[in-house]
């Protein structure tokens, strides 16, 4: 069996694998696609330390990290699976196979909710975005939409008004779900606009670029047009926890609920990133919660 097995290659799975590996353990690590939401992220320039990086750069440098130790990476394989054997934990992966380990991290991550609309896949990057934390500066100045009215989006709407020059939100329903003082916030702030009962319909763009969004208005049933040079989808994250339904304890988002040593309900089980319900959502968080989980992880085999 594995010492440390770690389901996930993400900046979390990267994280645990290293720091599983450093304590000569026998560690591995299962992605369905190594590097995680990051392989699809263009510009970093909050990973502290390195100024600006790419996502594709980073994720070759974390895997060329995790190489340098003894660790068995299995790229390409999804696990479906997770049970408490005889003996030890087993892993079941969707080809058939069967893991055994010790200690386990779970760090299978997260996927945004996408709008499905034209033009959201064709600008990701190039003014759809998904992370105000991340992108926000790159529309110092600019015009930008938040599709979304519960509280990550007036959250992000009031994050962004500090930095851009005009904030449209936009909300489907006839009502905001944010938080009453987000709202009454959002509300009072000048160039902040909040537009409810619109359903976005188009990205527009010039073929390089966003530069505008197009809406229907569900209570007249207007097509209308906003132009603006980015657009925020803040309409839920969504954990890969699937697979764990009935098998440790989740939020009723679906994220594992781990304790202060990334400790999840299951005996030998840990979890990191943004599979977890971890307030915030970020690489450099989601690093350290890896370390923290194979941390926890060590005691338990110690203890054990
Ligand atoms: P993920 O990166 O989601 O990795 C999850 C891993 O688990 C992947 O390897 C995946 O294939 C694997 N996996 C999932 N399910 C299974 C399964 N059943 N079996 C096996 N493997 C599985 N953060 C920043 O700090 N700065 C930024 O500039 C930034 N920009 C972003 C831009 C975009 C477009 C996106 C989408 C996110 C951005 N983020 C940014 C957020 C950041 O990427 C995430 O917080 C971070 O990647 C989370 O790491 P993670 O390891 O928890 O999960």
């Amino acid at each position: 069996p594995y010492d440390m097995l770690i389901v996930g290659g993400g900046p979390a799975g990267a994280s645990a694998a290293i720091y599983s590996a450093r304590k000569g353990l026998r560690t591995g690590v299962v992605a369905e696609r190594f590097g995680g939401q990051v392989a699809d992220t263009v510009g970093i320039e909050n990973f502290i330390s390195v100024k600006e990086t790419e996502g594709p750069k980073l994720v070759a440098n974390l895997e060329a990290h995790v190489r340098q130790y003894e660790v068995d990476v299995m790229n390409s394989q999804k696990a479906v699976k997770l049970s408490q054997g005889t003996e030890h934990l087993e892993l079941e992966l969707a080809n058939g196979a069967v893991l055994k380990a010790k200690s386990l991290v779970l760090s299978t991550g997260a996927r945004w909710r996408e709008m499905n609309v034209p033009g959201e896949k064709e600008y990701r990057g190039k003014g759809v975005a998904y992370c105000p934390h991340c992108d926000g500066p790159l529309f110092k100045g600019k015009k930008v939409a938040v599709i979304g009215g519960g509280n990550s989006g007036i959250e992000a709407a009031l994050d962004l008004s500090l930095i851009v020059e005009h904030v449209t939100v936009l909300e489907f329903d006839a009502s905001l779900r944010a938080d009453a003082v987000l709202v009454k916030k959002a509300e009072s702030t000048p160039n902040i606009t909040i537009i409810k009962q619109a359903q976005t319909t188009e990205v527009l763009g010039d073929g390089n670029k966003v530069v505008g969004l197009q809406y229907t208005d569900r209570a007249t049933g207007d097509s209308k047009t906003v132009e603006l040079a980015g657009i925020f989808v803040q309409i839920g994250l969504v954990p890969n926890t699937e697979w764990l339904r009935g098998t440790i304890e989740l939020t009723n988002r679906g994220e594992i609920i781990v304790d202060g040593h990334g400790k999840t309900s299951l005996n030998g089980v840990y979890a990191a990133g943004d599979a977890t319900n971890t307030p915030f959502k970020q690489i450099i968080i989601a690093m350290g919660s890896g370390a923290t989980a194979a941390l926890g992880a060590f005691d338990h085999l110690l203890r054990s």
